[in-house]
């Protein structure tokens, strides 16, 4: 699990439920755009942990790693 503002380790989360390291809890990451079709992004979790995932999925499958 990595913060999602600077990416390091996370061991708390944020009010808005973002995984965020111990300096970052009382910030809420802003998302960010796809890379594909440039929408807003929406934070989700697989297996691999949290990414920022295209709100048109799954008509657009572009995702930005935390
Ligand atoms: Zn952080
Ligand atoms: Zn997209």
């Amino acid at each position: 699990m990595k913060c999602v503002i600077c990416g390091s380790f996370a061991t708390n989360y944020n009010e808005a439920e973002q995984p965020t390291c111990s300096r970052h809890t009382k910030e809420k990451a802003k998302a960010p755009k796809c890379p594909v079709c440039k929408h807003e992004t929406v934070l989700r979790t697989g297996k691999w942990g949290s990414f920022w995932g295209c709100r048109m999925y799954p008509n657009c499958v572009g995702t930005i790693k935390i």
